[in-house]
């Protein structure tokens, strides 16, 4: 097994480069290692002291259509179809242009990191689409720590320099308004660092009070899935050079979300695209489940609880893996029968006997009669023992962000190009309208990141 990586000391960091990559998640650290592969002197700027941002969290997959791994599991796709449920799902408010560029870039994204040894060789469905379109790992582990891990060792591999512990506060402009490095924070040290282009791949804003309060008050007081760091720097850096912000009042709440501890766990959605049902205190079904995350959400906010109850067997268990994890940390009621699960839940036991079986039926005929669901059905909840996981939404991932272009360069106000900079990843608004598809984030990491990667390449070597 290789080492952990180990981010360089700050004594290493010079005043130059070609790019400054700023954020070490999944679209850092591709757009940096795509950078660094055409031949730019790159560096990655990671203010928090764990490299990987929120990919590192990230447990479902990668979205991508018209990919060898989906026939080589007989899924026959199209990126129509990956455009036009996309878009449906995102309430028609996608940026067209952003989307077309994405649905048509995933299959080279997978195969892209395939040639760097990142295979993501499995499939599962996640809400809202209408095929297997997650790729994921063949062990089935959660795709974001396997990411991170996996591109930090093409990136040692590489020789990129990447630093933790330096904020990025303040981007430099010439006088004609052209970006041309950045002022850090190095560890307690101000440093000033020159480059030719900047990337911001600084993520969301889903853990940023101000940003809720300002954007969208009724959420303030919310609990978020996402890591400590996601606080929307890179709007600000942005902003104070005049780019454009945009859609960011669309914020994501992801339905099942286990947050009875301090801590909180997002509960993945391939445990539903497995095959997990969702009951209310009675132990009644009450939406399809993977229905939009903005559907799911809205049905148990309206619940007199506003909390719901996962519900699997062995089965589902053994098809998604993170549950391991999950009951590991002591999220996971357990029963041998569902009766007994359901006593363990204190919900009567002969209710949810009834709503197991209704259900059971339903998966043998592909015929939900009740909730019309018709994904995440290939197999029924039958296999001793029974789990449960109690859930509830929280803040997850914000779909507003800086206004870009798909070469991703940052735009202002009038719609011109802020030269110099680029922004990709979830600081970026405009792919996902106004509910994010599970799985299609991380895709954008890896298909804009390396987008961001060429096209600063194109910008600093003057190219066309
Ligand atoms: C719990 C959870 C599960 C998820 N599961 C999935 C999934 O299965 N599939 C999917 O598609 N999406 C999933 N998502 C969403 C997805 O993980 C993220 O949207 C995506 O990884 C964002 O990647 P990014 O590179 O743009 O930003 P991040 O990965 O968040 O990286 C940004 C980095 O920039 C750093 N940074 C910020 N400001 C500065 C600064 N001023 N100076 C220096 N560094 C800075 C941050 O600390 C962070 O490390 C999930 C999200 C969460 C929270």
């Amino acid at each position: 097994m290789a080492e952990k990586f180990q981010p360089l000391s700050v004594s290493k960091l010079d005043n130059d480069y070609d790019v400054i990559v700023i954020g070490s998640g999944g679209t850092g650290l591709s757009a940096a290692i795509q950078a660094n592969e055409l031949g730019m002197k790159t560096v990655v700027l990671e203010k928090e002291e764990e490299l990987g941002g929120n990919t590192n969290r990230a447990s479902s997959g990668m979205n991508a259509a018209e990919t060898n791994v989906q026939l080589q599991h007989g899924v026959i796709d199209n990126v129509a179809d990956f455009y036009h449920e996309t878009y449906q799902d995102g309430g028609r408010l996608n940026d067209k242009d952003m989307l077309g560029y994405f649905v048509y870039h995933t299959a080279p994204a997978i195969d892209w990191l395939a040639d760097h040894g990142i295979k993501l060789d499995d499939i599962t469905i996640t809400g809202g689409m209408s095929r297997k379109r997650t790729h994921r790992p063949a062990s089935m582990a959660p795709i974001g720590g396997f990411l991170v891990k996996s591109l930090l060792e093409v990136v040692q591999k590489e020789n990129i320099p990447v630093f933790n512990k330096v904020r990025v506060n303040k981007l430099l402009q010439d006088d004609e308004g052209k970006v041309i490095g950045v002022e850090a924070n190095a560890d307690g040290l101000i440093k000033t660092i020159h480059a030719k282009a900047v990337i911001l791949a600084t993520g969301g804003f889903g853990a940023s009070k101000e940003y809720m309060k300002r954007f969208r008050p009724d959420l303030a007081d919310y609990k978020t899935t996402n890591q400590p760091g996601a606080t929307g720097d890179g709007l600000k850096l942005a902003e104070g050079v005049g780019g454009e912000l945009m859609q960011m009042d669309l914020v994501q709440v992801h339905p099942t979300v286990q947050q009875d501890n301090p801590h909180v766990y997002l509960i993945g959605e391939a445990v539903r695209g497995e095959g997990a049902i969702l009951v209310n205190a009675e132990g009644n079904r009450f939406v399809n489940e993977l229905n939009t995350r903005k559907i799911v959400s809205n049905a148990i906010t309206a619940l007199p609880e506003h909390s719901a109850y996962l519900i699997f067997d062995q089965g589902i268990r053994d098809h998604a893996k993170a549950i391991e994890f999950y009951d590991k940390v002591g999220l996971v009621v357990h029963g041998d029968t569902i009766e007994d699960l359901a006593k363990n839940l204190n919900m009567d036991p002969e209710n949810l006997k009834k709503t197991v079986a209704t259900w059971n039926e339903a998966v043998g005929n592909h015929d939900d009669k009740e909730f019309h669901r018709t994904t995440g059905m290939d197999r029924g909840i039958t296999k001793p023992g029974f789990f449960a996981i109690h859930i509830a939404p929280a803040i997850h991932y914000t779909m507003g962000g800086i206004h870009i272009n798909t070469k991703t360069q940052v735009l202002d106000g009038n719609g011109d190009v802020i030269k110099g900079l680029y922004a990709a990843g979830e600081v970026a608004g405009g792919l996902h309208g106004n509910n994010r598809v599970g799985g299609n984030s991380i895709a954008e990491t890896i298909v804009f990141g390396r987008q961001a990667g060429q096209q600063v390449t194109v910008y600093a070597r003057g190219l066309k």
